[in-house]
This record gives C-alpha cells, sequence and structure tokens, in this order.
C-alpha cells in the first residue's frame, strides 16, 4: 500500500466532508509497473454524487469576491509548487510516467492556478461606454453554477487544473470526478485544498468510482449546469446526446490524430529532437502526441533514422528509476492496442525501421513497449485510422504541399498538428487549411496556461486556458440600469 503524508484520507470528500461509499463498497488502485496494490478508495454511486450536487449548489451563493477568488488560486498554486515532489510520487505510481515528468505536470497544473489567479480581472464587471435605450449598461460574469468536471488518467493533476482553475476563478462550486484509474493525485489535491484553503463548504467536491452511475448523476442532475469532460470521444458523444433534455452547457476536450508535417526544406535535426519530445511524452499517452508523422518522399528515409536513431536511447522501466525516460502503458487494453496498430502496420506493407512486436501481456500490468519506428503507412492501417496511445511512430510519404494538408486533414480529430519547413510562405499557406485547433510550427509544443486551448470536429468544443478557458464557466448577465 502506498503510504504518503497527502493521501491520510483515502475517501471522497462531500460539503467538506471526508466520506466513504453509502454502501461501503470500494475499488483498488493498482502500479502499472508491477500491479501492486496502492491504495482501495470509496466506489460512490447516484446517491453521494446527488449529494455533492446539492452541497456544491447550496454554496453557489454569496459568490465570493473576486479578491478571495485570486487568493484561492494562487494559494493552490503555491501550494502545487512546494509539493511537487510527493505530488509528482503519487502521480508516478498510480500513472506509471516518469518522476522528473510527473513533477514537471504538477508545475504545468500549477501554472494554470496562477494564470487564472493573475488575469481574473477579466471576468470583472463591464459598463458600456454608449448609453442605447437611455440606460447605463453594465455586463456581469456569473457563475454558471453548480459545475461537474471529470478527468482522464493520462494527466491526473494536469487535467483538473485546467478546468478547476478556471471553475475557482468563475466562482462555481464544483463535483469533481477524477478516473477510476489514477484517482490518487486528485485525492492529495484534495488533501491540499483542505489543508490550504478556507473554501466555503460545498465549494469542491470529490467523487470517486467508476464511472457509471457517477457519470449518468451528473448528466442528469439539473442542478449541474456546465459539464466539463476530458477524455474518449466515444464517452463525449454519449454525452452529447444525453445533454439534451438538460440542455445542458458541455465543454468537450476529447481524443486527437496529430499530423506531424515534415517538409523537404525543414531543420531535419530540430523536427527530430522535437518529435522525440512530443511522441514520447507519457510514453505516448497524450492527445497530442504525433499520431502520423507524414515525411516529404525525399526526406523520409534520412528523416526516419535520425528519429530511429533517438528513440532506441530511451530507457524504458520503471518511472521511479532514475534514468527512466518511459514508463509502462496504462495497462493491457492500452498495450495490446499499440502492438496491434504496430502489427497492423507491418502486416500491411509497413517497414519496422526500429522495433519488434514484444509478444502478448498476460497480466495487466508491466506493459512496458519498446519504441518503435515504421515507414511506409498508409490510409488503411489502423495507425492512421485510430489514436494509438503509444511509443509507435508510423511514418508515410507525401509529394507535395496538396498532398500533405489532404493526408493532415484525413481524420474525423481536430486536435493538435505539427508543421516543420524553413519557408515562411509555405507555412502561411499551410496553416489556415489544416483543420486543427492548434498548430506547432516548428515546434512539438502542446497547450500552456497562457493561451487558449481545446478541440474542432470530433476532437471537442470549449476552450481551456488563456482568457477563452477563463469564459467557459460564466455566463453574461446584462443590465440596464433606466435610473442612472
Ligand atoms: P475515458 O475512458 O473517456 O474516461 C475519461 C473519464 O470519463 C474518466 O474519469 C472515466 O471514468 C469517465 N467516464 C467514462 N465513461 C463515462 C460516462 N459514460 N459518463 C461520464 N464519465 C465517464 O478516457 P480515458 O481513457 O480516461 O482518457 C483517454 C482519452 O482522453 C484519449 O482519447 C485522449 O485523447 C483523451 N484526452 C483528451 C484531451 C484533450 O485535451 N482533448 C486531454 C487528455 C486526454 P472511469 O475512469 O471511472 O471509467
Amino acid at each position: 500500500m502506498l503510504e504518503s503524508p497527502l493521501l491520510e484520507h483515502l475517501e471522497g470528500y462531500i460539503d467538506g466532508t471526508w466520506c466513504n461509499a453509502d454502501a461501503g463498497g470500494s475499488f483498488t488502485v493498482t502500479n502499472p509497473v508491477d500491479g501492486a496494490t496502492l491504495a482501495r478508495l470509496p466506489a460512490m454511486d447516484r446517491a453521494e454524487t446527488d449529494r455533492a450536487t446539492e452541497a456544491a449548489h447550496a454554496a453557489l451563493y454569496p459568490t465570493p469576491a473576486l479578491e478571495t477568488r485570486r487568493q484561492w488560486l494562487l494559494r493552490i498554486a503555491e501550494t502545487l509548487h512546494a509539493e511537487r515532489h510527493e505530488l509528482g510520487r503519487i502521480l508516478t505510481l498510480e500513472h506509471g510516467k516518469p518522476h522528473g515528468e510527473a513533477q514537471g505536470e504538477v508545475l504545468y497544473a500549477a501554472g494554470f492556478f496562477r494564470w487564472a489567479g493573475e488575469h481574473l480581472d477579466a471576468l470583472g464587471p463591464r459598463t458600456l461606454d454608449e448609453r442605447p435605450r437611455d440606460c447605463r449598461w453594465t455586463v456581469h460574469q456569473r457563475p454558471a453554477g453548480a459545475v461537474g468536471l471529470v478527468t482522464p488518467w493520462n494527466f491526473p493533476i494536469g487535467m483538473i487544473a485546467k478546468k478547476l482553475s478556471a471553475a475557482l476563478a468563475a466562482g462555481c462550486p464544483s463535483v469533481i470526478k477524477p478516473s477510476s484509474k489514477t484517482p490518487l493525485t486528485m485525492t492529495a489535491l484534495f488533501h491540499l485544498l483542505d489543508r490550504e484553503l478556507d473554501l466555503p463548504r460545498g465549494f469542491v467536491n470529490l467523487v470517486t468510482g467508476p464511472a457509471g452511475p457517477i457519470g449518468d448523476a451528473l448528466l442528469e442532475h439539473p442542478k449541474i449546469r456546465v459539464l466539463s469532460f476530458t477524455g474518449s470521444t466515444g464517452v463525449g458523444q454519449e454525452l452529447i446526446r444525453g445533454s439534451a433534455d438538460q440542455v445542458k452547457k458541455l465543454t468537450l476536450e476529447l481524443g486527437g490524430n496529430a499530423p506531424y508535417i515534415v517538409f523537404d526544406d525543414a531543420d531535419l535535426e530540430r523536427a527530430a529532437d522535437q518529435l522525440i519530445a512530443n511522441k514520447f511524452r507519457g510514453g505516448g499517452q497524450t492527445c497530442v502526441c504525433a499520431n502520423r508523422i507524414l515525411v516529404h518522399r525525399q526526406v523520409t528515409g534520412t528523416f526516419a533514422e535520425k528519429v530511429a536513431e533517438r528513440a532506441a536511447k530511451l530507457q524504458v522501466g520503471d518511472g521511479m528509476e532514475a534514468g527512466t525516460d518511459l514508463g509502462p502503458l496504462i495497462d493491457r487494453s492500452g498495450y495490446e492496442k499499440v502492438r496491434r496498430h504496430f502489427n497492423d502496420a507491418v502486416e500491411q506493407g509497413a517497414k519496422a525501421v526500429l522495433g519488434s512486436d514484444p509478444g502478448v501481456l498476460e497480466e495487466d500490468f508491466g506493459g512496458f513497449f519498446p519504441p518503435a519506428v515504421v515507414t511506409g503507412v498508409t490510409p488503411s492501417m489502423a495507425c492512421w485510422r485510430e489514436e494509438t496511445f503509444g511509443p509507435l511512430v508510423p511514418i508515410a510519404s507525401f509529394d507535395d504541399e496538396e498532398e500533405a494538408v489532404r493526408q493532415a486533414n484525413d481524420t474525423e480529430f481536430g486536435l493538435a498538428a505539427y508543421l516543420f519547413t524553413g519557408d515562411d510562405a509555405r507555412a502561411g499557406r499551410v496553416i489556415p487549411r489544416l483543420e486543427f485547433s492548434h498548430v506547432g510550427w516548428n515546434t512539438g509544443s502542446g497547450p500552456t496556461p497562457e493561451a487558449p486551448f481545446g478541440g474542432m470536429k470530433h476532437s471537442g468544443y470549449g476552450r481551456e486556458g488563456g482568457l477563452e478557458g477563463l469564459f467557459e464557466f460564466v455566463e453574461q448577465q446584462t443590465v440596464p440600469r433606466g435610473d442612472a
């Protein structure tokens, strides 16, 4: 079992109180390295979720002053910074990513709280310069109501930071449901919120357990006015269908299938370095990881060699051990998906420049998949059509700009894309035609707290980060005053 001063309570947190599941049920959280049990947490149900929602709704008024919210946000940022080592350790043990990278994720999370705290004034009231209808008009940014925040396992603290920072900035109380694969980092975060902040009772609530009844309860309760979800497109589509009766506002951060385009005029060393940093982050299990590498035919061989040479040096192992670059994949199904993509590509004629089939994984842990690089990838292959979510680098070739754009857009997803070229005019032509909301130009960099990020097409809607993200949890209320 995992011992940590931040995990004093292995419980949910409802209405300001740590609590177990009503029926006493629990679920196990394991280490993906060896399947060891880390902890047992309450398997909560609809009743606990509804109670959390009522508590959040009761905490809605009076709306905390902007200055109070700013202090909360900045305090959380400071606390995450101070606790990054231990939070990172918990994160690594339940997720598998290297400890240094996990601490980087904690600092990334802190950045969202800090940025929101420093830019909260954007949510202050605005009085119009004009006086239409002989009134003074003021536009207020009101909290949208109690909100549901549902997060995936691949960034156990990064994803909640994006949502919770904006919800707190807006003055919205929340009901939070972490992934049941990685709920411990969230439990530790709640320990810190409870310890460091004097939040009104019910302002933040943690409901743990497998999704089914919790997700349904959040979707169906009329007092949850915004449901912000990050996860797979399939679940996002279910939420869209299920939200119609309530006319519930959704923000959806869904799957990706990022193209990484390398033109023959690009700096290939830079493109290869950036690809390694981008592709192997989180073991390749991020929504912004390059999923299809599209390279000009004349430089495909050279570029593939450069990438393979770098990827071959990556150390695969336990994320708590020094020198590890890549941890295990989250579970057997994640591992078997990468294996299927690799084998399908090779069976359909792709050439393995690095790696081979590492064999069936018998257990639901220990999914250490060594980096693999294949060339000759085509649109009929699974690795082209689906999000691989693992350390496979599939490389396809194109002959001209037109074909590169067509290949890049050949997906229903529209999250991140990357483009490497030494020709600014070419970038100016290509970038506007890429149907992706984030386009890295000579960089493999993903999102940052200062800028908006979100999806197009099947990658969802709504934005997190930047000023745009601050506005996701507010409703504008316009007040014309006739006697002023
Ligand atoms: P997932 O299976 O969709 O689960 C995400 C979260 O939703 C988990 O907390 C899960 O709980 C919960 N959930 C599952 N079914 C639900 C339902 N019917 N109603 C409400 N909640 C439900 O996704 P995942 O495997 O954890 O995450 C990987 C996916 O997330 C990938 O597709 C990735 O691209 C995407 N992602 C997108 C972004 C972005 O910014 N666009 C960022 C990160 C990840 P349980 O764990 O209890 O099942």
